[in-house]
């Protein structure tokens, strides 16, 4: 335990997934009350199973992001059981990769749904009582393509590059209550999507990032860790790249 996080209750979007799986490790081992969303009840087990093999606990509730009735109905539902939500992490994303060329209406809204307009589904439930407690955390993972733009995904870099925009705003109107609200911007990271991509692939991307490899869930979970704890009182409104020095601007 190192972030002062003892009986704080977190809610990560996405928690059945390669990054948010880490981050719900992380914060459950920090002393979190760790709850996150899912639309798979084979995914839930898989991470409960896991949680629980190194003596650790996860609350799991049925939440598709994209529909703004069902996370207010989640957002009461995770009071209901852990207690009032301290930390958020919008974690939850999808990728519908082509070029602007071939962008169907339909991949265009998924992603902006999912990668966007969730921001606003699961928040919005959540900000009043954090304001009125006077404390909390919001975590909105990004990407590095939505720093400087990826072919094939303008959809996603749009969802991603608008996703810090409504920190930045939110980050000003919550800041005097003891609300912080930042952007993790992560690289390539080791996840089952991206280890999934051929390995000739795999290692041209490789070969662009400085340190010489693909980022570790678990490096992104203690980065959020530490924005979530009290000693990151004075980060707000922060785009933070995690990217092995891919991008840096
Ligand atoms: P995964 O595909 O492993 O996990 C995504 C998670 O989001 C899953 O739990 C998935 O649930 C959930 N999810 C997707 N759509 C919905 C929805 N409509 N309602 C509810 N849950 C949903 O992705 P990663 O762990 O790799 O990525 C996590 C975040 O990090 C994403 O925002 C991604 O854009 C970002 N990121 C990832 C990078 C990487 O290299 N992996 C790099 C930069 C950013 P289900 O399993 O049911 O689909």
């Amino acid at each position: 335990m190192k972030f002062g996080l003892t009986g704080k209750v977190a809610l990560v979007t996405g928690g059945t997934g390669g990054i948010g799986s880490a981050i719900c490790e992380v914060l459950a081992e920090e002393g979190c009350k760790v709850a996150t969303n899912y639309r798979s009840e084979e995914k839930l087990a898989s991470l409960t199973d896991r949680m629980k093999d190194k003596g650790l606990g996860i609350a799991g509730f049925r939440c598709d992001i994209t529909n703004d009735g069902e996370c207010e109905t989640l957002a009461q539902q995770v009071e209901e059981a852990l207690g009032a939500v301290d930390i958020l992490v919008n974690n939850a994303g999808i990728t519908r990769d082509t070029t602007f060329r071939k962008m169907t209406g339909d991949k265009w809204r998924a992603v902006i749904d999912t990668n966007l307009n969730s921001a606003y589904n699961v928040t919005r439930p959540l900000i009043e009582g954090m304001m009125a407690r006077g404390y909390g955390r919001i975590i909105n993972i990004s990407s590095i393509n939505g720093q400087k733009g990826q072919i094939g995904q303008t959809n996603y870099s749009a969802a991603k590059a608008g996703l810090h925009g409504f920190t930045m705003a939110l980050a000003q109107e919550v800041a005097r209550k003891g609300v912080t609200v930042n952007t993790v911007s992560p690289g390539y990271v080791a996840t089952d999507m991206v280890m999934a991509v051929p390995e000739n692939i795999r290692n041209a991307i490789i070969a662009q990032i400085p340190v010489g490899r693909l980022g570790e869930p678990a490096e992104i979970a203690r980065l959020i860790a530490y924005l979530a704890s009290d000693s990151a009182a004075f980060v707000t409104g922060a785009d933070i790249s995690i990217n092995g020095g891919q991008h840096m601007g």
